[in-house]
């Protein structure tokens, strides 16, 4: 069995892997693909003392980190099911999709999250060429342009408020009557004389020019009329998902799915820590990944000299 079995390896599961196999304890890192997320984009930069860096150079980093220790990666791999220790000092078993199991002293969960999508035609041909999911990542991109925000929830509406300041104009749509968000947001947004709020807006399209955005069609759902807003950028706002479906019913989730972790990663599980986008953490980036990974790291070591005998 491993000392430290970590389930996931973005940022957040690399660090905690690196973390562990440091203190020189048996260390597996499981995961389907090395990155996480991180795969996903191109320009990344606000990993601090990297001005600049690439998702598929940070992804591989990531990976040669891990490997420069004595970690048993497994990659390709999906976590399906885990079965928590039956009683204090038991082993916990994460069951693989593959039918392999795998056992651990202690679990780090570190499975990330997904951006909930439109589904609307140009949203994937245009994704990071205009339409992105990321305001903190790339509202710098959009300096002096005009955007859209979709979704009138509180982290559409935070989007909006802090895209006003960086870009020349905003518009907030939102498929319900009304918006979501605390009223203290609203009040904010409603107070930026760059925003335009849309309700009752459904969107259908996202429009470009084979290389760019270049706007975004929107059915007002009253009037049942379409319209077509110019625009650079679209910045989608309806939902993180976090990767936690195959562990429903064994460890504590919010009602959005997010693994409830204390300051120091722990989750109801006694032995089961987690890290990043996975969890309750307020700010989901790779530098707040990584910074979990390792506390949640440093927590299993802490557990496991607590109770394993000498
Ligand atoms: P993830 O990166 O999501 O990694 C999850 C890991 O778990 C992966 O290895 C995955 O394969 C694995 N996994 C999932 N489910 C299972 C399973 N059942 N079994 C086994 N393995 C599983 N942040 C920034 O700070 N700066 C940026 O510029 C930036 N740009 C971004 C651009 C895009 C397009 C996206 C999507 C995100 C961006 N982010 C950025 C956010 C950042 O990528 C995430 O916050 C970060 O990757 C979270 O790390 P994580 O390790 O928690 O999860």
């Amino acid at each position: 069995p491993f000392d430290v079995l970590v389930v996931g390896a973005g940022p957040a599961g690399v660090s905690s892997a690196v973390y562990a196999a440091r203190k020189g304890i048996a260390t597996g890192l499981v995961a389907e693909r090395i990155g996480g997320q991180v795969l996903d984009t191109m320009a990344i930069e606000n990993l601090i003392s990297v001005p600049y860096t690439e998702g598929p150079k940070l992804a591989s980093a990531l990976e040669q980190h891990a490997q420069a220790y004595d970690v048993d990666i497994m990659e390709l791999q999906r976590a399906a099911r885990l079965v928590p220790a039956a009683e204090p000092g038991d082993l916990h078993r994460v069951e693989l999709e593959s039918g392999a199991v795998l056992s651990g002293r202690t679990v780090i969960l570190a499975t990330g999250a997904r951006w909930r999508h439109m589904g609307v035609p140009g949203e994937q041909e245009y994704r990071n060429k205009g339409v992105t999911y990321c305001p903190h990542c790339d509202g710098p991109l959009f300096k002096g342009k005009r955007v859209a925000v979709i979704g009138g929830g509180n982290s559409g509406v935070e989007a909006a408020i802090d895209l006003a300041g960086i870009v020349e104009h905003v518009t907030l749509l939102e498929f319900d009557g009304t918006l979501r968000a605390d009223e203290v947001l609203q009040r904010k947004l409603h107070s930026l004389s760059n925003v335009d709020v849309l309700v009752n807006a459904r969107t259908t399209e996202v429009t470009g020019d084979g290389a760019k955005v270049t706007g975004l069609v929107y059915e007002d759902r009253t009037s049942g009329e379409h319209h077509t807003l110019a625009l650079e950028g679209v910045f989608v706002q309806i939902g993180l998902l976090p990767n936690t479906e195959w562990l429903e019913g064994t460890i504590e989730l919010t009602n959005r799915g997010e693994i409830v972790i204390d300051e120091r990663g722990a989750t109801s599980v006694p032995g089961v820590f987690a890290a990043g986008d996975c969890t309750t953490s307020p700010y989901k980036q790779i530098v707040t990944a990584m910074g979990s990974g390792s506390t949640a790291a440093l927590s299993a070591f802490d557990h496991l000299i607590r109770t394993t005998a000498p």
